[in-house]
Formats: C-alpha cells, structure tokens, sequence
C-alpha cells in the first residue's frame, strides 16, 4: 500500500493537491475536515458537538477523529492506499494511525508537507470563505486561532515523522500543477525506495 500523509496548515492546499494525488495514484481520500463536516451538515449526534469547536477554530478530541479514521480505513482495505489530510494533527493522532496501520500490515510510507507563509494562508482563507460559504474561513480571528491550533498541536507532528526518516516538506507556493509535480516526484521517489 501506498499511505501518503499530506501535511501543512489550513490553507496549504492540502485539499486540491489530494483530489490529484488521488487520481494520479488510484488512493483512497481520508480528510477528518470533510467527513466533519458531512456530520455536521447531516446533525448527527457527533456532529453536533463536533461544530461547537470547529465554529471557534479548536480541534475536535482526538479519539473522535481516531474512532472515524479507523473505519474509514476498515471499510477500505483493500484500496491501493490512502492520502490522509488534515490527520493526524496531535502526536496521539499519530501514534493512534501507526498502530492502526501496523494491525493492518501495512504503515505510513511518507508524510508530505506543503510549506506556506502565515500571510498567505490568510488571504487565501479568507478568499475561500467568500468562494465556499465555510464559516470558519469567513472570520480573520478564527483563520489565525485555526493556525495557532496548528503551530502548538500539529507542528509537533512533523517531529514525529521526521524521528522515522519519513518527511518531506514540499514549496506550497507556485501553481497547483508545479505544486503537485513536486509532490509526484517526492511519492515516487519515496515509493522506489521502499
Ligand atoms: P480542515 O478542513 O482540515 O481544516 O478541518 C476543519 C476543522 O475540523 C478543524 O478546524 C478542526 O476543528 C476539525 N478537524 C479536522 N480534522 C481534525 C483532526 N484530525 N483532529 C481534530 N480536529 C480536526
């Protein structure tokens, strides 16, 4: 299995970059971002309490985007493999997938991280919230509180892959497809060697 965890602050361009990915290397896509939000626009019970947090930018508790990644992952085992975006974004999240992975024979072949300057997450939400209607993208306080979240909790998730020789950062700036060509040379180079 290929198992491609894609990496970066919100606004990277993590979820454009995966729709490619996907095609490219027939993956399975796992955004905890979308299947939240599929929750929330459904009411269901988790759902509900999930939207509290993601309103104010926090991250939602880690065995609550643990329990949906494990059976998103169980209902499709047999796929060539998976791009995981937006997840994990705590070391418990990380720990969790390995184990998760490990049980299932398989492990995280590379984590790739789109490299993107604070500004211009800013401005790139904030257009996309005009363009998508997402309300945590509408607000320049909920922007910044999201990428707090991400500089205390997640940036310690690249430490994490870094300890196993597995992480790659990639220049998020440029066009969509430089970007992703630069992703397809590290997948593929990282596939060779394995
Ligand atoms: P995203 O679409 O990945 O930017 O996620 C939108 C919101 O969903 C985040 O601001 C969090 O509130 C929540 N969320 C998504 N993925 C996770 C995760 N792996 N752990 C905790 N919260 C998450």
């Amino acid at each position: 299995m290929l198992n491609i965890v894609l990496f970066g602050p919100p606004g990277a361009g993590k979820g454009t970059q995966s729709e490619k990915l996907i095609e490219r290397f027939k993956l399975v896509h796992l955004s905890t971002g979308d299947i939240l939000r599929s929750e929330v626009a459904n009411q269901t019970e988790l759902g509900l309490e999930a939207k509290k947090l993601m309103d104010q930018g926090l991250l939602v508790p880690d065995e609550v985007v643990i329990g949906m990644i494990e059976s998103k992952v169980d209902s499709n085992a047999s796929s060539n493999g998976f791009i995981f975006d937006g997840f994990p974004r705590t070391s418990a999240q990380a720990k969790a997938l390995d184990e998760l992975l490990h049980r299932k024979g398989t492990s995280i072949t590379r984590m790739l991280a789109l490299e993107v300057s604070e500004e211009e997450l800013i401005t790139r939400l904030l257009l996309r919230g005009k363009d998508s209607g997402r309300a945590d993208d509408q607000d320049e306080s909920i922007i910044r509180k999201r990428i707090h979240e991400y500089t205390t909790k997640t940036a310690p998730v690249r430490d994490y892959y870094e300890a196993q020789g597995k992480y790659t950062g990639v220049n998020g700036i440029g066009s969509i497809d430089s970007i992703f060509e630069s992703l397809c040379t590290a997948i593929e180079a990282s596939a060779a060697t394995r």
